[in-house]
């Protein structure tokens, strides 16, 4: 099927932070759809055709999907809860949720309500941690496939420091991530992202088998937790007293390569920098969480000097919304209390092409490339009245999208295309 979505068309070529000639702007633009992938982007007067199904989103924006690069499934009855740091709040409220992941029938009927969240805001592909059960990720990837979604996705491994009911062994850790793995890695958009939670959850010999896993099958992602919170890192190192630091306990077990998503790397040393620039680790930073939970300030400049790629995500349940704008927004209030500063652009380009980069999948999401699938975000910068009355105001594109990521949200969201297919409201 080939159709036609016209609109103001946004994306990105290049890193705003790096160079002027960064996005691509086109003000009566269109975007060329056949079988759930771009075939074109141009003018719309280059690109009409008689008979061709045309929709048309004018005068809002159309951009890329955004990226999520770190959320969790199992916590979407957790998000908004009351008054813990990292330790307690997991203990509190977090493994008893997921405990009732152990449930396919609600795993499933939640599977369902959490991707209709995502869409609901804008984002078309994210990277999920689920339970520890494996029906928790049989659940998400069976859900995600039926709505043709890109998803990276892993059940967590943890055999200690939690109830039993979240909680494996090294052998089943490995042996369910394996058979998910084997079942759903490469199958449609889906991707296995193997998950050890975080140094605390698992053994030695856990981080083992996932190092094992992480060898045996090299272009899997692997996904977990580092420098968050300081009570954490000092209990990692009573964990791991032989570690020369957090970033030495996945070191040791082979994980650190490009494929590593290091989720929020608050609180890092000169060494873990270092080694995380050599390998090509990823770090994504988390804001809303990082503030609701009170675990510090990312160093986003710091980083990105010393020549390490980082991704921003939502953290869902630690972080308090599912909007990618709301992510920007509170990002950008980070770096500022670091004296640092998030231009609008590059705040766009982080959320889509950014977040791709990431994840070594640029040439598939991110942008509206010929040849990238066609997961879309159509956004309408005068959703409320406060956004309108704003906008009469706004001069230059640079103002509209920082409106956007200020005072956005899923209200601002006016369609989100995954595939070609609108998911939401009447469209859908
Ligand atoms: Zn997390």
């Amino acid at each position: 099927m080939r159709q036609l979505i016209r609109g103001r068309v946004l994306d990105f070529h290049a890193d705003p932070a790096d160079t002027e000639d960064n996005h691509r702007y086109l003000e009566d633009g269109a975007i060329l759809i056949e079988d759930g992938v771009i075939r074109a982007t141009g003018d719309y007067a280059d690109l009409r055709e008689d008979g061709l199904t045309e929709i048309d989103h004018r005068p809002y924006l159309i951009l890329p999907g955004f990226i999520d690069p770190h959320i969790h499934f199992p916590q979407v009855q957790v998000i908004a809860s009351w008054g813990a740091q990292l330790l307690d709040w997991l203990n509190t409220y977090t493994f008893p949720e997921e405990a009732r992941f152990a449930d396919p029938a609600h795993a499933q009927a939640m599977a369902g309500r959490f991707l209709d969240l995502l869409t609901a805001h804008g984002t078309t592909s994210a990277v999920a941690f689920c339970s520890v059960h494996p029906e928790s990720a049989e659940a998400l990837f069976a859900a995600s496939d039926a709505r043709n979604m890109a998803m990276i996705a892993g059940k967590v491994m943890m055999d200690r420091n939690a109830i039993a009911a979240v909680q494996d062994t090294a052998q089943q850790g490995y042996d369910d991530s394996k058979r998910l793995l084997e079942k759903w890695h490469g199958r449609g958009r889906q991707r296995y992202a193997i998950t050890p939670r975080f140094a605390i959850t698992s053994s030695p010999e856990q981080m083992h088998a996932a190092g094992t896993l992480a060898a045996e099958h090299p272009d899997c992602h692997v996904q977990t937790h580092m420098s968050e919170n300081l009570d954490e890192i000092a209990l990692t190192k009573q964990l791991y007293p032989t570690a020369r630091d957090y970033l030495d306990v996945y070191e040791k077990y082979g994980l650190l390569s490009e494929n590593l998503l290091l989720g929020h790397c608050v609180h890092l040393q000169p060494r873990e920098i270092k080694r995380m620039a050599e390998t090509g680790s990823r770090a994504v930073f988390c804001p809303t969480s990082n503030l609701f939970l009170g675990s510090g300030l990312f160093d986003a400049e710091g980083l990105r000097a010393a020549g390490i790629t980082s991704g921003i995500a939502t953290d869902v349940g630690g972080g308090t919304s599912y909007s990618m704008l709301q992510t920007l927004n509170e990002g950008y209030k980070v770096m500022q209390l670091r004296g640092q500063k998030l231009t609008s652009l590059a705040a766009f380009h982080w959320a889509t092409r950014g977040n791709a980069i990431a994840l070594g999948m640029d040439d598939q999401i991110g942008t509206l490339a010929k040849g990238s699938d066609a997961d879309l975000v159509v956004l309408n910068a005068s959703a409320t009245p406060a956004m309108a009355l704003r906008m009469e105001r706004a001069q230059t594109l640079a103002e509209e999208l920082f409106i956007l990521q200020i005072m956005g949200d899923d209200r601002a969201v006016a369609q989100t295309y995954v595939a070609g297919r609108p998911m939401k409201g009447d469209g859908a």
